[in-house]
């Protein structure tokens, strides 16, 4: 058997994969999605995240990647345009992710797709994982990466958030498109919940909503409902979804994101299971920083696993990283969601524009803890 298995080839999995391959590691990738798959997330790249890309070699421009330069806030009817501390860049995880198993295959991987683990037991240190279908490996390094889906055996003690996140694309109207070149849009309600609108490749609108599970339920617990709900709260967001067409057919959801969490080693955890991603650090999505997080641990679990740390040492390392960056991320985020701050938003960054890259440089992977830039 391979000494190292990966479970999950999202960012963090296929990152951490082409790293240790390329240092002339044996390596095996286990992705459950058989086909390149649509996942939850705003799409945005930050510059930290494009450092950590440019690292695997990926060209994003190639890929159909789109500048990112300015942030619209929207509050009810009042709205402003900040610019962006740096430039971001838009690209659709289906495109994203491909690309990047393709890069771990390239570089010697062994990625099985289409099959899942379902369970991982770490009985006296020996790591054992149960694949569907039955067959039993038993590697020496388990690198653990399936995002927020927990695997049994190791579920995260992650306290259970109280947000729901839906994620669709759009086909706009031509003036909707124009609007939004090179903007992402910050649709924000009072209750301190936000949409998330932006341009991604293909012509398409990326439309992503983080809510109070609470709302949902009020109004039926049907997308389309919550949609219309949120139409009729923000004329801005009815303006642009006008005349609108939807691009899937079903929405991808996902319930109770933990945001805030990050991973704390124990003593007793097994020296070769190493958490990466989301397994290991959940911060707002606010931030759109959350990929730069999971493309970070995957760097150092990397570094860790080629030096031959044990995993206990790479999550207090990690933690050390990117603890306070994430804490500082949930303050902001509770902070917004106050009244009186939330109804002043879209004022507020226009009156002291200082406020935006104070916010981004507060919930960056801090530069000294940063293995590219
Ligand atoms: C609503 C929302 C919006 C967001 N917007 C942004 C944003 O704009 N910018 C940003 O930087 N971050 C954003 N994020 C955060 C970002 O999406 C995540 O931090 C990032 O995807 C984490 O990467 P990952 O590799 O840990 O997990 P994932 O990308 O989720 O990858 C996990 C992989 O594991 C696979 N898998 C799962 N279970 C198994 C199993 N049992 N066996 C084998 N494979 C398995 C999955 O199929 C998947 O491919 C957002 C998050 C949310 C919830």
């Amino acid at each position: 058997m391979n000494q190292i298995l990966i479970a999950g080839g999202g960012l963090a999995g296929s990152a951490a994969a082409i790293a240790l391959a390329r240092a002339g590691r044996k390596v095996t990738l286990i992705e459950r999605e058989a086909a390149p798959a649509h996942k939850i997330c705003g799409e945005f790249l930050s510059i930290e995240a494009q450092s950590y890309l440019a690292e695997t070699g990926l060209d994003l421009a190639a890929l159909g990647a789109a500048p990112i330069t300015h942030v619209r806030f929207v509050r009810g009817g009042s709205s402003t345009v900040a610019k962006l501390p740096f430039q971001g860049l838009s690209l659709t995880r289906k495109t994203l992710d491909e690309a990047l198993l393709n890069a771990a295959a390239q570089a010697g991987v062994d990625v099985r797709r289409g099959h899942a683990v379902r369970h991982i037991s770490a009985a006296g240190g020996a790591l054992s994982v149960a694949m569907d279908g039955g067959a039993r490996l038993s590697p020496q390094i388990l690198l653990l990466a399936s995002g927020k889906h927990e695997i049994r055996g190791a579920a995260r003690l992650a306290r259970p958030g109280t947000l729901v996140g839906f994620k669709t694309y759009f086909n706009l109207r031509p003036e909707a498109i124009a609007a939004l070149a090179s903007h992402v849009e910050l649709i924000i309600f009072s209750g301190g919940f936000y949409a998330g609108l932006q341009m991604v490749e293909g012509g398409l609108a990326n439309l992503c909503l983080l809510v109070p599970t609470a709302l949902l339920a009020r109004v039926g617990g049907k997308f389309p409902a919550l949609l219309a709900h949120l139409q009729s709260l923000s004329p801005h967001l009815a303006g642009r979804l006008a005349g609108a067409t939807d691009h899937l057919s079903v929405p991808l959801s996902i319930a109770r994101v933990p945001y805030g969490f990050v991973y704390r080693p124990d003593a007793q955890d097994p020296p070769g299971l190493f958490r990466l991603g989301d397994q290991a650090a959940v911060i707002p999505s606010f931030s759109g920083d959350g990929m730069a997080i999971a493309l970070h641990s995957a760097a150092r679990a990397a570094e860790a696993v080629l030096a031959g740390r044990p995993a206990p040492a790479y999550h207090q390392q990690l933690r050390a990283d990117v603890a306070a960056q994430i804490k500082r991320g949930m303050v902001i985020q509770n902070l917004c969601a106050r009244p009186l701050i939330n109804a002043v938003l879209p004022g507020l960054v226009r009156l002291v524009p200082a406020i935006l890259p104070l916010a981004a440089s507060l919930t960056r992977v801090p530069a000294a803890a940063r293995l590219y830039t």
